[in-house]
């Protein structure tokens, strides 16, 4: 990633109010290691069942709040709809996403399952594994892997910002 501000990060926030997205707990080591990034991910260490995903997209910096579903993580073995890294039940959650001025006739949220301390990044290039499991074989490079999680984290994106699916 490039290098951005925290105002920039702020108002790249596409599902919150201006007055929410000031509010957002922003810890300072997020703001850090931008090169060794492929987007940001962050859990708020006061409020653990809000996250944010900030990505550089086609249109500019777009940042989206995302909220864990309460449940048990089940014993299944799931992967992150991002990263593709597979976690043992409970190292992935499941959450739900407010789109901006939803429509009556579209569904005014949606759902993906994702690393649940949403740090694919660093899962994508290696820096953390999750422990106790095996990962898929894949031929991918390492740069391919880069970019597949960037396509991905687009795409959910994308469908945050339209409303379709
Ligand atoms: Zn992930």
């Amino acid at each position: 990633m490039h290098e951005h501000t925290e105002q920039e990060i702020r108002k790249s926030f596409i599902n919150c109010s201006k007055g929410e997205a000031q509010r957002i707990n922003l810890p300072k080591d997020v703001l850090q290691d931008w090169e060794s990034r492929i987007f940001l991910g962050w859990i708020d260490p006061k409020s653990p069942q809000h996250g944010y995903l900030v990505a550089e997209t086609d249109e500019g910096l777009k940042g989206i709040a995302v909220q864990k579903k309460a449940g048990k993580g089940r014993g299944n073995a799931q992967m992150c709809q991002i990263c593709m890294t597979l976690h043992p039940g409970s190292g992935i959650s499941l959450v739900s996403i407010q789109r901006p001025k939803a429509k009556k006739d579209h569904y005014n949220s949606l759902g993906t399952y994702i690393c649940a301390d949403l740090a694919c990044s660093d899962y994508t290039l290696g820096k953390r594994k999750p422990e106790g499991i095996r990962q898929m074989d894949e031929t991918l490079t390492a740069e391919q892997r880069s970019d597949r999680t960037l396509e991905n984290i687009r795409g959910l994106v994308q469908r945050v910002a339209h409303s379709r699916d």
